[in-house]
This record gives structure tokens, C-alpha cells and sequence, in this order.
């Protein structure tokens, strides 16, 4: 897969605003956040797109939104509500081809389904 810049997060060549990190996965605040929190929650291992997972990636899935409630519960905004949104390619409106997970939280949200 080639490099994307997650990768040079991740290796920290280029900076970021991390909030988490752990043998598995990082989690650092999105450049252009769409809500009040906006952090991102990526993989160490590359993986493209959603489409590309393996039955072997099942528990790292399992691990990326795990850490993902686990921050929104540290942050408090848990019970308030959040989104989380995995883009897939450009249908789906994904931009870096290295799976990640969006929390979006800290306040009311719109342009959910149903609304
Ligand atoms: P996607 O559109 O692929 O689902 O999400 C990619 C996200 O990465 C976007 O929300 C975009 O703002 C964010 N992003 C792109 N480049 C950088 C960067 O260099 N640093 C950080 N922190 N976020 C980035």
C-alpha cells in the first residue's frame, strides 16, 4: 500500500495533536474538524479502505471503536451522544487511504439520518 499521511503521522514525520496512542492504533485531532471534537482513530497497520479488511482485522475494528468510546467517556460528552463514520473510497467520501475512524462530538450534530 503506498504511504499516506497517516503513515508519516503515525512514524511522526509530520505532526499531529494526538490524544491516544497504544500497541494497535493512534488517535489525534482531525486538521479541519467538523465539530466541536473531531479526532480521528487510526490503525498502525495499513490498510486502505474498508474493503480491504480481512477476518484477521476483525479485533483491531473491535479496538478502534472501543478507543474511540473510551475517549468520548474520558472527555464526557459519552452520554450527550457522538457520531462515528468510517469513509469509504470516494462514494463515501474518503480522502487518505489508510482506514480511520471519525468521532464527531462535543455538541449537538446535524446532518444525521432521519433528520
Ligand atoms: P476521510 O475524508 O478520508 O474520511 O478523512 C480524512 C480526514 O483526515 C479529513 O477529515 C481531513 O481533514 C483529515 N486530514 C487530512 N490531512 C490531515 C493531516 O495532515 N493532519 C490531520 N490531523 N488530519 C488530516
Amino acid at each position: 500500500m503506498a504511504d499516506t499521511i497517516f503513515d508519516k503521522i503515525i512514524r511522526r514525520e509530520i505532526p499531529a495533536d494526538f490524544v491516544y496512542e497504544d500497541a494497535d492504533l493512534v488517535a489525534f485531532r482531525d486538521l479541519h474538524p467538523q465539530a466541536p471534537v473531531h479526532v480521528l482513530f487510526v490503525p498502525r497497520k495499513p490498510i486502505a479502505t474498508l474493503n480491504d479488511l480481512t477476518p484477521e482485522d476483525a479485533l483491531l475494528v473491535g479496538k478502534l471503536v472501543l478507543a474511540a468510546t473510551a475517549y468520548a467517556k474520558r472527555e464526557g460528552f459519552a452520554e450527550a451522544g457522538y457520531r462515528t463514520v468510517f469513509n469509504c473510497n470516494h462514494d463515501g467520501g474518503q480522502t487518505v487511504f489508510h482506514v480511520h475512524l471519525h468521532l464527531l462530538g462535543g455538541g449537538p450534530l446535524r446532518g444525521g439520518f432521519g433528520q
